[in-house]
């Protein structure tokens, strides 16, 4: 069958920024570009590798705890690699020496590869960059789109790092409502709709966290995701499409209760199983997809990549070309090693899978335990689909003080029955974090929530952290008035 031909995207110039419109490519970068073989350069600063203090890079494998090395096609990650200056085409010269912003181009060319099997975006300018991880590519990409006393619109509640990017740039957050299936597109569609331009420009952007969101660990089903698309597109909006908790899928192939059917799902199965990115669904290019090694690799490698249309990319690596320069050489080799020369896209993928079981394990032990230990008259949650995050819903209605001062609109009461719980959870011996934190706007919240998290705490320890926020709890709630 003929496929209709792809269009291309949208212009955007008329989404830019004062400061991304103003921005010329770098004079010196550009000279550089291509280097003829027999120039020599007295041009560009950059030292002659001959300058650098190694030689050559050892990355050990990983072991487990009684020094085996770790599971099956993981097992392969437990070989050492090694990284040598003059090797190969990528070596430790390259990786030490500057680089171009986007990425050294071997990686690259993996996560272009990797993001066209993924997503295969409709439309045909798209292209790929990587980043210094999804926060930098956040805060880029406010500065890009918005100007001073826009705004722009989120999740009701959110990750903290956004808002607390988006801040100081004098930018508004607006929190738009959310259900049990993430952001409600009619309500989003109402806020444009009445939007008043007394109160300043019409928003632009659009942030999201469409799988596992933090923290209400939500992740949207494809219906939604359609349905806040057509909203976006007869708005005109750009969605930047936060997503470090995609690949992390806690439901569908490995929730089941038969451990052997577990043991046999299959990298088809967890892959056509995996949800529907607005990447692979819009056709404008308005979409900015954000992928994170953050939670699937190491957050210390301070790298990920931004997909989306060329413009609106080559506009993110000329802003990268005055801040960040580029991932660094040295994360961007190891992951090289790692992901080209070791696994290739099948070996990632069961990699991934690898990491989805092992998170997978945790939850069941954290839900466990949430049945067990949490008052179930007052605490209740759902199971997350992906990502890493339990949001649990404490009904600070049925504390004594809101049964005996009434629960009318008093949401200081509420602050403070919130915050008992969180101090009384830490004498207990655990650390949860309040959901008042994530809220866009701090007022018109009347439900009290936590977020716990089974990704950080030891294993054997996730049980015991459940008992006690259920201690505190009841010892919060049950006590004598
Ligand atoms: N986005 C979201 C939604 C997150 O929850 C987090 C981590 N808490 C990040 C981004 C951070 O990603 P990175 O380490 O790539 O900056």
């Amino acid at each position: 069958r003929i496929q209709p031909a792809k269009p291309h995207a949208k212009n955007w110039d008329h989404h830019f920024s004062l400061e991304a419109s103003s921005r010329r490519v770098s004079t010196l970068k550009s000279s550089a570009k291509t280097p003829q073989a027999d120039v020599i350069s007295l041009g560009v600063g950059r030292p002659a590798s001959e300058f650098y203090p190694w030689q050559s890079m050892i990355m050990p494998g990983a072991t487990d705890s009684h020094g085996t090395r770790t599971e099956a096609n993981q097992g392969d990650a437990a070989l050492p690699m090694i990284c040598t200056q003059g090797e190969s085409a990528f070596d430790l010269r390259t990786a030490l020496d500057y680089g171009p912003s986007k990425g050294l181009a071997p990686l690259l060319r993996f996560v272009h590869q990797h993001t066209k099997l993924m997503h295969n975006p409709q439309y045909i300018n798209w292209d790929v960059s990587l980043t210094c991880g999804a926060t930098s590519a956040i805060e880029i990409l406010l500065r890009m789109l918005c100007d001073r006393g826009d705004s722009i619109l989120m999740e009701e509640y959110t990750y903290t790092g956004a808002m607390e990017a988006a801040r100081p740039l004098g930018l508004n957050l607006v929190g738009v409502e959310m259900d049990r299936d993430g952001l409600d597109p009619v309500a989003l569609d109402k806020r444009l709709l009445q939007w008043d331009v007394a109160s300043g420009p019409k928003p632009k952007v659009l942030y999201l966290v469409p799988c596992g969101q933090n923290p209400t660990g939500i992740t949207q089903p494809e219906e939604r995701r359609r349905a806040i698309y057509a909203v976006v597109e007869r708005h005109d909006l750009i969605i930047i499409e936060d997503d470090p908790y995609y690949f992390i899928r806690l439901s569908g192939p490995f929730h089941h209760a038969d451990t052997t059917e577990k043991q046999h799902v299959t990298a088809d199965k967890y892959l056509t199983d995996l949800p529907l990115s607005y990447l692979s669904l819009d056709t404008s290019g308005r979409v900015l997809r954000l992928d994170s090694t953050s939670k699937i690799i190491a957050p210390g490698l301070r790298c990920g990549w931004i997909s989306g249309c060329s413009q609106l990319i080559a506009a993110f690596t000329a802003h990268s070309d005055f801040s960040t320069m580029g991932a660094s050489g040295p994360s961007q080799v190891m992951l090289y090693k790692l992901l080209v020369e070791r696994w290739g896209h099948e070996g990632f993928f069961q990699w991934l899978m690898h990491q989805s079981r092992r998170y997978n394990e945790r939850l069941n032990t954290t839900l466990d335990a949430c049945r067990r230990y949490l008052p179930i008259e007052i605490c209740n949650w759902t199971v997350p689909e992906c990502g890493m995050f339990l949001w649990v819903e404490v009904d600070w209605k049925k504390h004594p003080k809101a049964r005996r001062e009434g629960v009318g609109i008093d949401s200081a009461l509420q602050v403070s029955i919130e915050g008992s719980v969180h101090a009384r959870a830490r004498e207990e011996g655990v650390l949860v974090s309040s959901g008042s934190w994530f809220a866009v706007s701090k007022t018109n919240q009347d439900r009290t929530y936590f977020r716990l998290t089974f990704a950080a705490a030891p294993g054997h320890k996730l049980s015991r952290a459940v008992e006690c926020f259920g201690n505190a709890v009841r010892k919060e709630f049950l006590k004598k008035r």
